[in-house]
């Protein structure tokens, strides 16, 4: 038995507790959570002015492009997509995108997060995940806009599956990720996500991310309609939203897929996003930075949808923080409504934690402090000018701690970041992942 001690355990479904301790027995599971003067005895961690928590869950990345931070920068998200996805092809090889994932992950962790979401076409991520002891879920991309890629495109996803599936492990598994409505016809749409409910396998995708996507299904105009005829496929007037068509096809309410974004979900989306339990995933800090909007977070909560945090990749964000994003849903939900009381610290938390978990389906698992759970734990130093504050420890961490390091995180009670580090890192891989970004720039000069 392993015994953290801190200041403070804030176990997410309960108040913080003061001067408390976590204990953690040989299976990776916690065994005790309260007060360091009722703790059972064992190996005795002291983490001494600290603030014990979850491990952060990050609901929605892109692992595999954590080389193209910074590469797309101030586009309008049209280029900035088209951009991402010749420069993937042409630059970013199988071992470049495991390198990316790799720093990725190691990113994470330090900012305390354990379960990433991934959304990859490479798969790469699975292994970055496996690898380093982290927990997730990697969503196998499929895209074919075209009716007549409907069959190539699940063949190719079937493989890819299998290839995932002989890697997957107890904390990392497979999922199945439709990209979007512009990317993937309503047909292979069907067909991916009756091959995900037959596999048993979870569903994520992008939903209502940008005006253009609705354009694109409720007008078949705009960009996204003008690059698809000028591949000449045909474009029609299909549905009122993302979320409409979903429900017309039945996948809202067998597939219930994780809606990446939600930003331009009207009423009508959330009651449909409620009413079918379909969890979302919220990124307010790349939605904010692409100029997509906010998402109607508020209203999503209030009709009692399940969410939670996602960081986006750093192709979007530049950052993988949950414990910032957690600090921008407040900022943005508050700027959006204007209202002061529009979402507090203790709710953001809870998403970032116990929200993501609920959302990836692991909530009897992860997502909070409580006995017989595995022990996926973050710690954050208060001992720092950041962390000396006068108001309670949860707003402590949303406001002013959020964007540090972690300075302990566990999975299943195996320690990945011990005093601030990394355990087990690479030190070749920044190296690497460095001459991936120099490659880009390179590219990027030759198309001008
Ligand atoms: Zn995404």
């Amino acid at each position: 038995m392993r015994v953290y001690h801190a200041r403070w355990v804030v176990p997410v479904v309960a108040p913080p507790i003061e001067h408390a301790a976590v204990a953690v027995n040989e299976a990776g599971r916690i065994a005790y959570v309260g007060s360091a003067a009722g703790a059972p005895t064992g190996e005795r961690v002291d983490l001494g002015d600290a603030a014990l928590l979850p491990g952060l869950v990050n609901a929605h990345t892109h692992l595999e492009l954590t080389a193209m931070r910074g590469f797309l920068e101030e586009l309008d998200f049209v280029t900035w997509i088209r951009t991402l996805t010749r420069a993937r092809g042409e630059v970013l090889d199988d071992a470049r995108l495991l390198d990316a994932a790799r720093l990725g992950v190691a990113e994470g962790l330090a900012a305390g997060i354990t379960t990433f979401a991934d959304t990859s076409a490479s798969g790469t991520p699975m292994r970055a995940l496996v690898e380093a002891g982290a927990r997730g879920i990697v969503y196998q991309e499929v895209f074919g806009p075209a009716p007549e890629q409907r069959e190539a495109s699940m063949a190719g996803l079937r493989e890819a599956v299998a290839r995932l599936r002989a890697l997957a492990t107890p904390l990392v598994r497979v999922g199945v990720s439709p990209h979007a409505v512009f990317t993937v016809h309503e047909d292979l749409l069907v067909d991916a996500c009756a091959f995900a409910m037959r596999e048993g396998l979870p569903v994520a995708m992008h939903v209502s991310e940008s005006r253009q996507e609705t354009e694109f299904l409720r007008e078949a105009s705009g960009p996204f309609a003008d690059g698809l005829r000028a591949r000449g496929i045909e474009v029609v007037r299909r549905a009122h939203s993302p979320v409409h068509l979903l429900v017309e096809l039945g996948v809202a309410a067998v597939a219930r897929p994780l809606l990446i974004h939600g930003v331009t979900f009207d009423a009508s989306d959330v009651h449909f996003v409620a009413e079918y339990g379909c969890p979302v995933a919220h990124c307010p800090a790349s939605n904010a930075k692409l100029g997509h909007g906010a998402a109607p977070l508020v209203e999503l909560l209030d009709a009692g949808a399940v969410v939670g945090l996602g960081s986006d990749s750093v192709a979007s964000n530049n950052r993988m923080d949950i414990l910032d994003e957690a600090r921008q849903a407040v900022l943005v939900q508050r700027a959006r409504t204007g209202r002061h009381d529009a979402l507090d610290a203790t709710r953001a938390l809870e998403l970032a934690t116990l929200g993501g978990a609920r959302a990836l389906g692991l909530a009897d698992r992860v997502g909070s402090l409580a006995v017989g759970k595995d022990a996926d734990l973050a710690a954050f130093a208060l001992d720092e000018p950041r962390g000396i504050a006068a108001g309670d420890v949860v707003a402590t961490l949303v406001y002013s701690i959020a964007g540090r390091r972690a300075t302990l995180v566990t999975v299943a009670g195996r320690e990945l970041v011990r005093d601030g580090r990394v355990l087990d890192a690479d030190p070749e891989l920044p190296g690497r992942v460095a001459a991936t970004t120099d490659a880009l720039r390179t590219w990027a000069a030759a198309q001008r």
